[in-house]
């Protein structure tokens, strides 16, 4: 089968294979068609030496598709159902985090997509715990983007409670940024988000998710926005979704006190913050990583009763041929999401 495979370590390494193997599945495992695959941070963070991943290896860990195998042990799947995958592939099982549901954590934890074979290809496999059924009325498109959306509703309804009429800053217009103003604003939060100006098109679409506020750090005046929509307070929650220290120093400059500040954004290297503002302002800050079985149902509930609309930010789909198209177009700054189609 077609496969994007990262050849070796380091920087660059990726190229188009013809005839890699369709994997086999063992008694507990599940052999997905996949319908789209999407390009994800993480992948160009691969790709460019900067994330360590077990080479070679299929790349892609966003993904939607068709039971095409079931393995021996499984009866609650039928070939052909519509299924999304989470992550990990492989954890221990038994250790804290296995147990009490944050396999995530585990430390023997082994990702799909860079530590074993993912879904930029025809097939892929996955172990049946990992697998949720997509509600019928949300399109193979919209269910690719589980995984994003799935990180956006663990810091926004697992890591944090937003209350309706909660203030709520997004300080970074990627994806994952999108995705949390849509979520907060499904939860009646008033929603700001802050970018740069290279992000034009995607501030664009968090006007189209719903977001009350957009502004473009560069030529408009967030103190003066936040200060209208909080009668001078500070926002009740910021969410840092870029990883860049000056992001950072948005949301601490514009959360109010007693205020939270969600860390979803991871930064390239580590910097200097002044903890005395956390202390003084008595902030909550909160790492968000990683999602659980929990987290994956609750957003295909969310997409299903139509709470977030994931559509807008799907703005290109290449077959796998065309793959480094897809990869252009958001070096570019043109795409949000690409979509990649096997062939
Ligand atoms: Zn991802
Ligand atoms: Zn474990």
């Amino acid at each position: 089968m077609k496969a994007l495979v990262k050849r070796h370590e380091g920087a660059g390494g990726l190229e188009l294979v013809d005839d890699w193997p369709k994997p086999t599945i063992n008694r507990d495992e599940v052999l997905i068609e996949v319908a789209f695959a999407g390009i994800c941070g993480t992948d160009l963070h691969i790709l460019k030496g900067h994330w360590p991943c077990r080479t070679p290896v299929i790349l892609g860990h966003e993904f939607c598709g068709h039971v095409a195998a079931i393995g021996d042990d499984l009866v609650d799947l039928s070939i052909g159902d519509r299924v999304v995958a989470g992550n990990p592939a492989q954890t221990c099982g038994v250790c804290r985090h296995c147990r009490v549901g944050n396999p995530f954590m585990c430390k023997q934890r082994i990702s799909l997509g860079f530590m074993i074979d993912g879904a930029f290809s025809r097939y892929v496999k996955v172990r049946r715990h990992a697998v949720h059924r997509i509600p019928p009325d949300v399109s193979m498109e919209e269910a690719a983007l589980c995984e994003p959306m799935a990180a956006a509703v663990r810091a926004l309804t697992e890591r944090t409670t937003v209350n309706a009429g909660d203030r709520v800053l997004v300080s970074g217009a990627g994806p994952i940024g999108l995705l949390c103003a849509a979520v907060a604003k499904a939860q009646g939060a008033a929603v700001i988000v802050c970018g740069l100006g290279a992000d034009r098109r995607r501030l664009e679409c968090a006007r189209e998710l719903g977001a009350d506020a957009v502004i473009n750090l560069e030529r408009d005046d967030l103190r003066q926005t936040i200060s209208s929509f909080t009668n001078d307070e500070g926002v009740d929650i910021a969410v840092e979704c870029a990883g860049a220290p000056s992001s950072l120093a948005v949301c601490l400059d514009h959360v109010r006190k007693g205020g939270t500040l969600l860390q979803v954004g991871i930064y390239s290297s580590p910097f200097t913050v002044d903890f005395s503002r956390i202390v003084m302002h008595e902030l909550q800050v909160i790492g968000v990583y990683g999602h659980a079985w929990g987290t994956w149902e609750r957003t295909l509930i969310l997409m299903h009763n139509k709470m977030v609309n994931v559509k807008p930010l799907i703005t290109h789909k290449f077959p796998i041929t065309r793959w480094n198209e897809g990869l252009d177009a958001i070096f570019r700054g043109e795409a949000i999401k690409v979509l990649l189609e096997p062939v």
